[in-house]
């Protein structure tokens, strides 16, 4: 399982639904997708969900009453999509127990940082979740970066490598094994590719000496 958790999506339209995973998956989470409410009650008893995200409108069904019953047995953080901006219906939801609302047309950034917002709301947060190295602190459950109090959005390998770092603070770590680590055996390009993402890190968190280059052996992280 990857680290960002299971993510149930239950949406008709293949549209929506293809974009919405592949930010989700771009983002580290494994999606489970079915167009379905019935069928999404029974994703839910196979795998290992984290979160629920439910359309309003289904084929079979209404995500309501979904909501519902999802809610009548468990406290899966659930957010709601729908075609409908209308007040009534963000209140219902939200009274039927959903955690967040999204109106479509949504940009499947901002539904990727409102799953994230609500997985930091609902889930307890243990010391495993958290690194701190230089004033840079890591979160693991939401896969952010934090620098003085302000949200580095970071991709799924740039948190991968600088968490990898700072598991192992001042150990110099070869490129090579950098990329067996983060990218895994498969990955087809060279140790070019994490001097890349080590300049990306650099500059994205403003902290150029925290990832210092070992001449000859690979990467430190130095608080
Ligand atoms: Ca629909």
């Amino acid at each position: 399982m990857t680290k960002g958790g299971t993510i149930l999506l239950v949406e008709d339209e293949e549209d929506i639904a293809s974009l919405v995973r592949a930010y989700l998956e771009r983002d580290g989470f494994r999606v489970v997708w079915t167009p379905k409410a019935t069928e999404g009650l029974q994703e839910l008893e196979r795998h290992e969900i984290r979160l629920a995200i439910l359309d309003l409108q289904l084929p079979d069904s209404d995500g309501f009453d979904l909501c519902r019953a999802i809610r009548s047995c468990s406290k899966l953080p659930i957010v709601m999509l729908t075609a409908r901006d209308e007040e009534v219906d963000r209140v219902t939801g939200l009274e039927l127990g959903a955690d967040d609302y999204v109106t479509k047309p949504f940009s499947p950034r901002e539904l990727v940082a409102r799953v994230r917002a609500v997985l930091r709301r609902t889930e307890p947060e243990t010391d495993d979740d958290l690194l701190e190295a230089g004033g840079v602190v890591l979160d693991r459950r939401s896969r952010t970066a934090v620098v003085d109090g302000r949200e580095v959005e970071l991709t799924a390998r740039e948190f991968d490598l600088v968490w990898h770092l700072a598991e192992h603070p001042s150990v110099v770590v070869s490129r090579e094994k950098i990329l067996d680590r983060v990218w895994g055996l498969a990955f087809p390009g060279g140790t070019r590719t994490v001097d890349v993402h080590v300049g990306q890190l650099r500059r994205k968190l403003g902290r150029p000496d925290l990832i210092r280059t070992v001449r000859g052996s690979g990467y430190k992280l130095v608080s």
